[in-house]
């Protein structure tokens, strides 16, 4: 049977799998299941076992690893108790995560496991990044700007130097548009400032939540709105966004064949806070020498690229409106000041490669 790594991705609403052959790289199937809990982790695992391979190593997509991890850690009792002791810190996704570790330990007691962090590529940034405005102790207790989509940016660092070497190790600001959103500046291919924070509701506006949103408006909502805690977090993270501004969808897809009013201004809303955001992270960085778009709807709306980028012209960006519409790598004219690309992202791949490394000898 072929040697092969398992890929889990246990989310809040989906468990994704992927099975890749030992080297991390070959990919032999992928698939989504649109549930949680322990009955789709069974199936998920029920798959690896039709699929005729011998896993030899299993990955982990794991939202959180504090301040304590920064790079991707084999998992023992010691490393899955300190997992564990992060789900305060994301409720809505750690538990998943360690439930998803539980079953494949479970399912394949002597393979190696491996935990991969999306707040891990983030731990390169600086104090100035990283902290808030707080008074000194809550850093030092871990109240952080984490930032997330690690595995995404890792990935798509790791592309930029094939696909764009002269720009791979300057200063490129990655926007990963999905339903979840964030954007991330990179200097020399590492992070140096990333639009999410302490949670994954900060920065951008995704497909139900906020985004950025002034700490005053909770304070009004809990003080005298009396909104019970519970209801403030599902408003954050499940009922604000494009399906919030729009009372129609969260679907990018939905919105931009919606002729409404509020359907467009929820879309408006999107492309406007993107561009800002690009700008601010490129003062981060210092400069910038490209900016990539990937995920759900960078990958695939040239509609929301190109108005992104229009937005930035100022800056002396340039679009090149057949090759964006291609959906081509190279996405910008010949007198655009910074390369616009558009890379797919791949964070199975990201963990298969990062358990790879881990099953070889020495
Ligand atoms: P997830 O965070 O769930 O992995 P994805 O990266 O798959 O999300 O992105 C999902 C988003 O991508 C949805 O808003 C969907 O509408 C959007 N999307 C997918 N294809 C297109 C397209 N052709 N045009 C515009 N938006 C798209």
């Amino acid at each position: 049977m072929r040697p092969a790594i398992l890929t889990l991705n246990a989310g809040s609403s989906t468990v994704k799998y992927a099975l890749f052959g030992d080297d991390g790289v070959t990919e032999l199937s992928r698939g989504t299941l649109e549930e949680t809990g322990e009955a789709a982790m069974a199936k998920a695992l029920e798959v690896t076992r039709t699929a005729e391979v011998e896993v030899v190593g299993v990955g982990h997509r794991v939202v959180h690893g504090g301040v304590t991890y920064s790079a991707p850690a084999r998992i023992d009792d010691a490393v899955l108790a300190t997992l564990e002791s992060f789900v305060p810190l994301a409720p809505l996704h750690q538990p998943h995560n360690v439930q998803g570790i539980k079953a494949a330990r479970a399912a394949f007691p002597n393979v190696p496991q491996v935990a991969c962090f999306d707040t891990a590529f983030h731990r390169t940034r600086s104090f100035v990044e990283e902290a808030y405005a707080l008074p000194r102790r809550f850093f030092d207790e871990g109240i952080r700007r984490f930032g997330f989509h690690g595995l995404s940016y890792q990935f798509i660092a790791k592309q930029l130097a094939v696909v764009a070497p002269d720009v791979a190790k300057g200063k490129v600001v990655v926007a990963h548009l999905g339903s979840g959103a964030s954007m991330c500046a990179l200097n020399g291919g590492r992070s140096v400032a990333s639009t999410m924070g302490f949670s994954t509701i900060d920065g951008l506006p995704m497909g139900t939540r906020t985004g950025a949103i002034d700490p005053g408006v909770l304070l009004h909502l809990l003080d005298q709105k009396h909104m019970p805690l519970k209801e403030l977090e599902t408003l954050l993270y499940k009922e604000s966004g494009l399906k919030g501004l729009s009372g129609l969808s969260n679907d990018m897809r939905t919105l931009l064949a919606d002729e409404s009013s509020a359907a467009k201004e929820a879309v408006e809303y999107f492309v406007h806070r993107c561009a800002r955001e690009v700008a601010s992270l490129a003062t981060a960085a210092g400069g910038l020498d490209a900016l990539v778009f990937t995920a759900g709807i960078g990958e695939r709306s040239s509609a929301i690229r190109g108005r992104i980028v229009r937005k930035l012209a100022w800056l002396g960006l340039a679009i090149d409106d057949a090759a964006n519409g291609r959906n081509s790598t190279l996405i910008s004219t010949r007198v655009s000041r910074a390369k616009v690309l558009c890379i797919p992202t791949n964070e199975e791949r990201c963990i298969a490669e990062a358990v790879s490394e881990r099953l070889k000898p020495g």
